[in-house]
């Protein structure tokens, strides 16, 4: 059916491109391009022999030009983005340059200012329109599935959605006594900066960490979640109506904590450049350097994530609670594709998100958050490639 370029073969890359393999009717070719060749080159050879025909390429996804060059190349139908938020902007120029569709799992976020939000990619909104192309913002599990199961709730459960909270648990044990589950970086930058909320039509602003509660996760147990600023509260509250308050909360052991506290204090989480040895370094680059590399991982990790939402609403006049959720096996998704479930979690979705749009089933022009599709072909997709979903009509709530 369809030919996808994926730029990105990171941990969640590397999770998009078995799981385009693992679908061969709809993704009958795809191109593996980053910036360095031989991480393409390697999944290359652990897909090739499949009914899908693997390319690889090398690209700096920075480079508009470069992007442009490699989509006139090899003439995908769509590109998947799993590289960097740093990208997001100049992967969509070559999109809209070529007429291609575009899929990503997170939001631009610029390098020199640690803040995320979604205004710079809603700008392309009717360039994207006008050139008749469809961009699907956001297509991870949070944001991503988090949306989708927004969209489900609305459509099959509720009149009005009035309370979100969005959990997001990793029970993983790598070993390690500090590392983080993905580009530690990004991971980071996001729990290091203030958290916030959406209540009343408005932010309600938080100290990082600040809001601490407690939440027993189905097929895992009780344990500590944050409140933290996160992207897709951002959608949500634009496109869920009547929606009173949005809250994304994530877990962190103690142990994680007190390293983040001692990292910071000794300022190696600053992304404010400093001069080292007569060279110009990041401290936060530096640290990730340092850093045991997410995409090793996997062979370590035992456990298990659960991510979902439990809203709070009415249906025919009468209140109603519901909360969905996934549980993923980190040994298990290790043993289908070589990942952890933090990269599974992400790659899964990417890859549904790109089906959707090659399909023609959440095909039309314009940029676009999961939520403002239909959610039930996404819901079932999920079902089918390993992201199974369950449902709880009395959960737990917390205020
Ligand atoms: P990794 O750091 O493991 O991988 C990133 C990949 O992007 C690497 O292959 C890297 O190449 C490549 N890359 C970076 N910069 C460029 C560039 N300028 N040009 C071309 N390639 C580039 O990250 P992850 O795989 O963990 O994450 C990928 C994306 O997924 C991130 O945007 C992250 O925020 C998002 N994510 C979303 C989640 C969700 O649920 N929505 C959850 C987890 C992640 P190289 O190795 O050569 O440097």
């Amino acid at each position: 059916m369809g030919k996808a370029l994926i730029i990105g073969a990171g941990g969640v890359g590397r999770v998009v491109a078995h799981k385009c393999a693992q679908n061969p009717d709809v993704f009958e070719e795809i191109i593996i391009a980053s910036r360095t060749l031989s991480k393409c080159d390697e999944l290359k050879k652990e897909l090739d022999g499949g009914k899908t025909k693997v390319h690889t390429a090398q690209v700096d996804a920075d480079k508009t030009e470069e992007v442009i060059n490699l989509i006139n190349r090899f003439r995908p139908d769509i590109v998947i983005n799993v590289a960097l938020p740093y990208q997001d902007l100049s992967i969509m120029e070559a999109c809209l340059a070529t007429k291609t569709d575009y899929v990503d799992t997170a939001n631009y976020e610029p390098p020199e200012v640690p803040k995320f939000e979604y205004k710079w990619q809603w700008a392309y909104k009717e360039k994207f329109e006008k050139a008749g192309i469809t961009a699907l913002l956001g297509s991870g599990f949070d944001p991503g599935v988090t949306g989708v199961f927004t969209a489900y709730a609305q459509k099959h459960y509720f009149d009005e959605i009035h309370y979100i909270d969005i959990l997001d648990a990793n029970a993983g044990d790598h070993g390690y006594p500090f590392a983080t589950n993905f580009n530690p970086e990004i991971n980071i930058r996001e729990i290091t900066a203030p958290g916030s909320y959406w209540e009343g039509g408005k932010w309600i602003e938080t100290k990082p960490l600040e809001i601490k509660r407690t939440f027993n996760f189905p097929e895992i147990g009780y344990m500590d979640i944050y409140l933290l600023h996160h992207e897709e509260i951002e959608s949500l509250a634009k496109n869920i109506k009547n929606v009173k308050r949005i809250r994304f909360w994530m877990t962190f052991s103690q142990k994680y904590l007190t390293h983040l506290q001692v990292l910071q204090n000794v300022g190696m989480t600053s992304i404010e450049p400093i001069e080292f040895e007569g060279k110009m370094i990041q401290p936060l680059q530096f640290l990730k350097a340092v850093l045991p590399d997410p995409a090793t991982l996997g062979p370590r990790t035992k456990g298990k994530t659960n991510i979902g939402c439990i809203f709070r609403g009415i249906k025919d006049g009468k209140p109603r609670n519901y909360y969905v959720y996934n549980v993923c096996d980190h040994q298990e998704c290790y043993k289908e594709v070589g990942a952890q479930a933090v990269s599974y979690t992400a790659g899964v979705p990417a890859m549904i998100g790109a089906m959707m749009v090659l399909t023609g089933k959440w095909k039309k022009p314009g940029v676009f958050n999961v939520e403002e599709f239909d959610p039930d072909p996404f819901m079932d997709a999920l079902n089918k490639n390993g992201l199974p979903w369950k449902e709880d009509f009395s959960p737990e709530i917390f205020n």
